[in-house]
């Protein structure tokens, strides 16, 4: 879903952790330091294949950040996946599990592969295979990986399964595991569930009021999109739009979310939803609302798009969405948005309750770990929109300046010896 997006994503994210880095005046050798990966692992992985013939996949690992905890971050499986790929995506991951205050650090791997030419069968002997082979840089205190795209919770399960072979009893090991299998109530949601507590803080910093009465337009209707459109719909919010890669649906009035969403449970195409008129895909983003979510791929607000939005606020809850030249005529415009490493930071943040769940081998509610979700987000708001009302800083400045001043702070106090 996100391949074109990737190299872009990486010069996105360059810009604007150097516009953060101007802002903190540091040093060029302290700069060269907090950019450089730590480790970068890359490996060639033979499976046979059911045909008998022998295979072989390129699979990297790079461990960006460990200075705040243990390296953190997704696992995909995707033809475009590359070591320039993986390396941007491991640096986003030491800022984000920073910004939310998070005790780990930032790693990112994949296997370029296309899944869907894989048995399920040769799908686990290459995950299993890319365990041994990761196995002495991975650790429950070391580098937890998780899903990403194109790996899930049966991916999270054979990679749990295989450590465990290895180095005995470790659900700890990786996470976004089936829920009946050490995985934790509540991480399906978290990112859909995040984005919800993120508008609200913004939405209340601003004195715009409740979520309640609100309009919202949703690109994206997957994992993150369907669970915040249901979330908002159950607080009151008028949900006005969706679209995924197919079509758009609007209803002035606000869709039925949770009618949609059985509708497409069915099996039946967003277009056909009796409750709404039909739009092109590309039409979603100028529908005109309080909140516009962009929660499906990168890169997707431009400079060319940047200026015909009809939205007043733009919550991030995809990776990426916008870019340096959309950002800019955004910023011009006075559309105040709310950047990814903190709207969908929600994700990370349940991946970090499920680990804390398996070290003490214990099994918290759905509720418990909603309100602890809560505080997170609402903590991590109030520190971003602190920064942006003392150094006058937009949002995601604010959420870079954090990051970096968080893992500058566990560098320096850990030491350089
Ligand atoms: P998903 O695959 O479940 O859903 C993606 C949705 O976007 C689908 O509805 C798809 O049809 C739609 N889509 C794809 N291409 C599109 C296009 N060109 N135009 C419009 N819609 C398009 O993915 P997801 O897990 O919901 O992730 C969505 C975004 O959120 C991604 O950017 C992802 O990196 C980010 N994210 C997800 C999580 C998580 O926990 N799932 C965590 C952090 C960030």
């Amino acid at each position: 879903m996100q391949s074109r997006q990737k190299s872009s994503h990486a010069e996105n994210t360059n810009h604007f952790i150097v516009e953060a880095l101007q802002h903190l005046e540091y040093p060029e050798r302290l700069q060269k330091l907090l950019l450089t990966p730590e480790r970068e692992v890359s490996v060639e992985l033979a499976i046979l294949r059911d045909n008998g013939e022998v295979a072989t996949f390129d699979a990297y690992r790079v461990q960006h950040d460990n200075s705040r905890g243990p390296y953190k971050g997704g696992l995909r499986f995707h033809p475009d996946v590359d070591i320039d790929d993986v390396r941007s995506l491991a640096s986003l991951m030491t800022w984000k599990t920073a910004v939310m205050d998070i005790p780990f650090g930032g790693a990112k791997g994949g296997v370029t592969v296309d899944p869907s030419t894989l048995s399920e069968r040769e799908l686990e002997i290459l995950t299993r295979k890319l365990v041994q082979a990761l196995r002495p840089i991975l650790g429950t205190y070391e580098d937890i990986p998780a899903p990403d795209m194109n790996t899930g919770a049966r991916e999270m399960a054979w990679i749990f399964d295989e450590y465990t072979k290895f180095e005995g009893f470790s659900p700890g090991i990786v996470t976004g595991k089936p829920v009946w299998l050490h995985g934790s109530l509540g991480r399906e949601a978290a990112t859909g569930r995040g984005t919800v507590f993120a508008v609200r803080e913004l939405l209340r910093a601003l004195g715009q009021g409740e979520i309640k009465g609100k309009s919202f337009v949703i690109q994206g209707f997957g994992n993150v999109g369907a669970w915040a459109a249901q979330i908002l719909h159950e607080q009151g919010g008028r949900v006005v739009a969706v679209s995924d890669v197919h079509s758009a649906i609007h209803n002035e009035a606000g869709l039925d979310v949770p009618s949609l969403r059985a509708h497409l449970a069915d099996r039946h195409p967003l277009s056909s939803y009796p409750g709404g008129s039909s739009l092109p895909k590309e039409a979603i983003l100028n529908v005109e609302c309080d909140v516009l979510i962009p929660a499906a791929i990168g890169g997707v607000i431009t400079e060319h798009n940047a200026h015909d939005l009809r939205c007043k606020i733009v919550v991030e809850a995809a990776n990426g969405p916008t870019t340096p030249g959309g950002d800019d005529i955004l910023r011009k415009r006075g559309i105040v948005c709310l950047p990814d490493i903190y709207t969908n930071g929600g994700g990370v943040t349940v991946s970090f309750f499920e680990w804390v769940q398996n070290l003490q081998n214990f099994k918290w509610s759905e509720a418990e770990v909603n309100a602890k979700l809560d505080n997170v987000m609402t903590d991590a708001f109030a520190n971003i929109w602190e920064l942006h009302e003392q150094d006058g800083l937009h949002l995601r400045t604010a959420a870079f300046v954090k990051a970096l001043q968080r893992v500058t702070r566990a560098r320096v106090h850990r030491g350089f010896d």
